[in-house]
């Protein structure tokens, strides 16, 4: 199933809701020139975007190399103008990427075989800037979901695009490395009074409450202090804090 909404003007997220979870991309529209923030989950998806960005260039952005974020890029009418990640993002399509969609294809036969992985061939390191006319996108470097994962934040609106870096009920870590930096990350954008809405691909986007949400999970995850939650954990997000709490004690990785 997929669902358009838009935000406010100029700003649009699809929603792709498939068996296990829902994951979402965001259009961001300038005077000049338009944003997707993720390409989803197959070729299908986002044509659903092509009313709301009408015929101006686009950039595709991507926040990170997982699956749910980048299949959909073979399934534009027209070409974007390019296609940018982070530098580990190019990296990733080299390593696991490809042995991702191996894996699924293997599992579901048939259900995957239109998908064309196609990386990223405009990469930077620490920040990069998108002047989309009239509102800018800027870019930042921000490993801990994965070693690749970006920021976006739009100044003029207070928006800041997540990716997996923020997420409800909580976010998915998978190296106790980076735990430390990504919540002191989180904490910076958190503390600036200037953001007003947090979208996460994941989650909510109520508001800055994916955001808040995951820097009060990490700080109480890397303080070994307990964790509650508003409502029962459903099976992917009950297993998904487990995992954590084991990644975050350092130990007991176990082999299930
Ligand atoms: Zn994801």
């Amino acid at each position: 199933m997929r669902q358009i909404l838009e935000l406010q003007p100029n700003l649009h997220v699809l929603e792709v809701t498939q068996p296990e979870f829902t994951v979402r991309s965001v259009a961001v529209i300038g005077e000049r020139y338009a944003v997707l923030w993720d390409t989803l989950t197959g070729a299908g998806d986002m044509a659903a975007f092509e009313p709301a960005i009408g015929t101006k260039p686009f950039h595709v952005v991507y926040s990170h190399a997982d699956w749910d974020h980048v299949w959909g890029t073979n399934g534009f009418s027209r070409p974007p103008l390019d296609i940018i990640g982070h530098k580990a993002c190019l990296r990733r399509f080299d390593e696991d990427v490809a042995m991702t969609l191996c894996d699924m294809q293997l599992a579901e036969p048939g259900k995957w075989d239109d998908i064309e992985l196609i990386p990223p061939n405009l990469v930077f390191s620490s920040r990069m800037s998108l002047d989309l006319g009239g509102i800018t996108l800027e870019l930042h470097h921000l490993p801990g979901h994965s070693p690749d994962c970006i920021v976006g934040w739009i100044p003029q609106w207070g928006v800041l695009l997540g990716g997996d870096a923020i997420e409800t009920p909580l976010p998915v870590a998978h190296d106790p490395g980076f735990l430390a930096d990504w919540l002191d990350s989180l904490e910076t954008w958190a503390n600036n009074g200037d953001v007003k809405r947090a979208i996460s691909a994941h989650g909510s986007i109520k508001g800055r409450e994916s955001l808040d949400s995951t820097v009060d999970y990490l700080r109480r995850l890397i303080a070994g202090d307990d964790i509650e939650f508003e409502s029962e954990l459903d099976d992917f997000y009950r297993g998904a804090h487990q995992k954590n709490l084991e990644l975050a004690r350092g130990g007991d990785q176990g082999d299930d």
